[in-house]
């Protein structure tokens, strides 16, 4: 079955601005989907057309089978941001169940726990945004789209606000939590490494307006461990995408 179907997307804002320009792609289910491109190819609009937040001015969109808007009233979605948008006066478990409470729908004894647990946070549930550090608070953030046990799961550069050292711990976390919960992902980055590191496939798009110049399969076998990122199979990923990306200047 296809996961995410991408066909003929296009996104003019206003009067002019053409952002994406023809856009395709598929995807099988349940695999995992990086976005490459430079800044303002609009990979985030692709995201937000998907997400139900934004809608295209031409062109076909499916995940799993339904449309971006019977994805959302399904609560079929996880997504994640950059910022992780937490809502400073309640506390990581209250900022964890808030998706729950926008459906009406109540947790199920032990979810909320276990994603903490899932996460790695035990011990901070009733901590608030302001005493966690930008790592911690990213993890909410992961943990709260995990809530509604979401089939497609939408990442905006989840950890690119982040320092190196941290980002890369937290890309292992990505990896093991994406194993244990298997969902349809799209995840916007601008690292080459890590999208090579978690994806089953990548998609590089072309400048302003955005198309997509290629499908990369990433067949590394899984489970993937970090020491992979030494094998020549992989720095071959990775230049070729790198090529891709600074063949368009
Ligand atoms: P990326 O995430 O790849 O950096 P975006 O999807 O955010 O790029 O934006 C793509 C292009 O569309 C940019 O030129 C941006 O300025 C423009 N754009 C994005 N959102 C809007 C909006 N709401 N109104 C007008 N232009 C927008
Ligand atoms: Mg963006």
């Amino acid at each position: 079955m296809t996961g995410i179907t991408i066909k003929g997307l296009t996104k003019t804002f206003g009067k002019g601005v053409t952002a994406i320009d023809g856009a395709d792609l598929e995807t099988p289910q349940g695999s995992f989907l990086s976005l490459l491109g430079p800044s303002g190819c609009g990979k985030s609009t692709v995201l937000r057309i998907l997400a139900g937040l934004d809608t295209p001015t031409a062109g076909e969109i499916r995940v799993n089978g339904e449309t971006p808007d019977e994805l959302r009233k399904g609560h079929h979605l996880g997504i994640a941001f950059q910022d992780s948008a937490l809502l400073p006066w309640r506390s990581v478990a209250a900022n964890i169940r808030l998706p729950l409470e926008v459906a009406g729908l109540k947790p199920e004894p032990g979810v909320i726990d276990d994603l903490i647990k899932l996460v790695g946070l035990e011990g901070f549930e009733k901590a608030r945004p302001a005493e966690l550090s930008g790592g911690m608070r990213q993890r909410v953030s992961i943990a709260r789209a995990l809530v509604v046990k979401p089939s497609v799961l939408l990442l905006d550069e989840p950890f690119g606000a982040l320092d190196d050292m941290t980002r890369q711990r937290l890309n292992l976390e990505l990896l093991r939590i994406w194993t244990e919960k298997p969902a349809t992902t799209l995840m916007v980055t601008h690292g080459i490494g890590e999208a090579v590191f978690l994806s089953d496939m990548v998609a590089v798009m072309s400048p302003r307006p955005g198309r997509v110049l290629e499908l990369v399969p990433i067949d590394l076998p899984r489970p993937r461990t970090p020491d992979m990122m030494r094998t020549p199979e992989f720095h071959a990923l990775h230049d070729h995408l790198s090529d891709l990306l600074f063949g368009q200047r």
